[in-house]
């Protein structure tokens, strides 16, 4: 879908085990002729285990931290 975010795949870095492609738990992942690649975005719920999985490192599930600036949580403080 657009505007989500995807893992990035660097086929420069793959070997195409197709470990990815087995294990992604939404079938997100397909292989294809040039290596794998998010299929069905709409079905990757960036659970991040491909970036996990894989041995070659190729896969990256980037996050973007947002601070929430009136929280109230000051560092060092619990939060339940
Ligand atoms: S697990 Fe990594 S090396 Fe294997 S096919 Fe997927 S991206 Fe390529
Ligand atoms: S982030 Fe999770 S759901 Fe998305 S492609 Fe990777 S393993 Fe599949």
């Amino acid at each position: 879908m657009e505007g989500w975010a995807l893992p990035e795949i660097n086929l420069l870095l793959c070997d195409r085990c197709g470990v990815c492609v087995e294990q992604c738990p939404t079938n997100a992942v397909t292989m294809g002729a040039d290596g794998p690649f998010v299929a069905r975005p709409a079905d990757c719920t960036y659970c991040a285990l491909c970036e996990s999985i894989c041995s070659r490192l190729a896969i990256t599930c980037a996050f973007e931290i947002v601070w929430e600036p009136d929280s109230g949580v000051e560092f060092g403080d619990r939060v339940p």
